[in-house]
């Protein structure tokens, strides 16, 4: 999701929860749009380690590009554990509560927005850092037992 989508939906889901709740500031919604916006920059962390590249244009059309291809890639404020870890920390003061509260609304809308787009929950596993771990390891290991197959075929053909 774009960045201004996730202000419009902090500002409506937001703003109405602490009005429900009693508690609107306009302090409150500038940490929820803080939050909001500094979620996504592990966007560019991971284009950074995995691309060695500064050029965010590039790397924008990049992350563009893995969307629609479904092609998720591990976003370490986007995973459950640290949402987890969030959830610990909201029980410390009112403003952890706002940062948690905020992230959750940012991945949920995320998770919707990835949801419509690809009408698919298969991939929603990469979300969690475990989940990455695996698959990951999956695709390791399906690449060796590919490279053995190819190795054990040309075996086979030099002995004919
Ligand atoms: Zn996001």
């Amino acid at each position: 999701m774009f960045f201004y989508e996730h202000w419009i939906m902090t500002f409506v889901v937001g703003g109405i929860s602490l009005l429900a709740l009693d508690a609107f500031s306009w302090g409150a919604m500038c940490i929820m749009l803080i939050v909001t916006t500094v979620i996504d920059f592990d966007h560019a962390v991971q284009y950074l380690v995995t691309q060695r590249n500064l050029d965010f244009k590039k790397g924008y059309r990049y992350y563009m590009r893995q969307f629609k291809t479904k092609k998720q890639r591990f976003y370490i404020f986007h995973t459950l554990e640290f949402h987890l870890v969030l959830f610990y920390l909201s029980f410390q003061s009112w403003t952890m509560f706002l940062i948690f509260f905020s992230a959750i609304m940012h991945l949920l809308a995320d998770q919707l927005n990835y949801y419509f787009h690809h009408k698919a929950l298969k991939d929603v596993q990469l979300w969690t850092t475990s989940g990455h771990i695996r698959s990951g390891l999956k695709r390791r290991v399906k690449a060796n037992v590919r490279k053995k197959v190819k190795k054990y075929e040309n075996l086979h053909r030099k002995r004919r």
